[in-house]
């Protein structure tokens, strides 16, 4: 045993439970073709401008990045009409929510998680002996008015994921806006907009909301919409006060030049943008009623992934997929058992997904009557 001890916020972090890779899955069911449907990535690929720019760009690969990220910083300042001091680059908004708990949270402060949400929020809470204040979810959504009636004078920081993964629930732009009129000016609100893109009817510009409300930070990310999860980059908006803080505590080289890259080209391709949000759609609305016709519960999504109730054991579900060669997760360990989160993929793949699910389905059946 060792005799060095890890600091009292690391000892309640539980081992980070990684997604299984596609080579165990292979070796383990005897398969050669995987579909990975488990980390609501991009099944389109990404625009096919990434590569050109690599190749172009090759000669640059031995020097470090620009820390700055000083012309993707004018793009999106132009796209988001906001000032550049206004923005914060990430390895990911992975690492940006760390970033944002490093520089607030103090021991003993709270912050408040709506659950189930992203996991991450919580680890970060944790890792700066900050205590997570869990708020169940109210029909899949997010529950503002819970939310409200639990701050306290500890309060620091409310992470908003809008959408929520996993249940795609949006929060309706009044319910929003009302709610952060709301929050006491000294509590951080993160709303998490790694899904904003996918929100299924027209929905405002929430880059207002910073504009008017100092307290307020948006995270995007290129993962999703962009398909550059491999790349690690994502970005924050806010108010340039806030940003100073995060910029502080941020490790200046933590966004790759080949990830600016293909960050700046990607903006630039409408017709691959078009192409994912189009396909986003009609995968969803076959989902609807394919599930409708095999009387699946669902829930009804704004990102690019569904919650679809089987009703069954998860482990038999994920199981079953597995043996089809299809990689989806479990809900149990959001807390939703009987429950399964598909990310969307190809058209003919969420097809496949449904063949297995409406033959798990049957097979279900004929053992309850037999
Ligand atoms: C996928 C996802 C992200 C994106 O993380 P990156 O580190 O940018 O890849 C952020 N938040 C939520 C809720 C997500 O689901």
């Amino acid at each position: 045993m060792s005799m060095v001890k890890e600091r009292s916020g690391v000892q309640k972090i539980a081992p980070y439970q990684a997604a299984r890779s596609l080579e165990s899955v292979k070796r383990e069911f005897g398969l050669d073709q995987i579909i990975k449907l488990a980390g609501n990535e991009n099944r389109l690929g990404c625009s096919s401008r990434v590569a050109g720019i690599l190749e172009e760009q090759k000669s640059q690969f031995s020097f470090y990045p620009d820390s700055n990220c000083t012309v993707l910083r004018e793009r999106l300042s132009s796209i988001h009409n906001v000032e550049p001091d206004h923005l914060v680059f990430g390895n990911g908004s992975f690492e940006l929510i760390a970033l944002i708990a490093h520089a607030y949270l103090e021991t003993g402060e709270e912050a408040v998680i709506p659950d189930p949400s992203f996991g991450w929020y919580r680890n970060v809470t944790l890792q700066m002996n900050g205590k997570p204040v869990m708020v169940p979810l109210k029909e899949f959504a997010i529950d503002t008015d819970e939310i409200l009636r639990l701050i306290s004078g500890q309060t620091k920081i409310i992470w908003i994921c809008n959408p929520n993964n996993p249940t795609g629930t949006v929060l309706k732009e009044e319910q929003l806006r009302d709610f952060i009129k709301k929050v006491p000016d000294h509590i951080l609100v993160v709303l998490d907009e790694a899904y904003i893109d996918f929100v299924e009817e027209p929905y405002f510009d929430t880059t207002e909301l910073i504009k008017q409300h100092k307290n307020v930070i948006l995270l995007r990310t290129f993962s999703k919409l962009y398909g550059l999860a491999s790349f690690r980059i994502g970005y924050g908006i806010g108010d340039p006060e806030l940003i100073e803080k995060i910029n502080k505590v941020r490790s200046p080289l933590s966004v790759s030049f080949p990830a600016q890259k293909a960050a700046e080209v990607s903006l630039e391709d409408e017709d691959f943008k078009k192409l994912v949000l189009d396909n986003n759609r009609k995968s969803l609305d076959l989902y609807y009623s394919e599930l409708k016709r095999l009387g699946l519960d669902y829930v009804r999504s704004n990102g690019n992934f569904i919650l679809i109730r089987t009703g069954a054991d998860g482990e038999a579900v994920e199981k079953a997929f597995l043996q089809n060669g299809i990689i989806i997760r479990n809900a149990s360990e959001f807390g939703l058992d009987g429950w399964i989160r598909v990310s969307v993929g190809t058209f003919e793949e969420n097809k496949k997904v449904i063949r297995v699910m409406e033959s798990f389905t049957q097979e279900r059946k004929r053992q309850e009557e037999s």
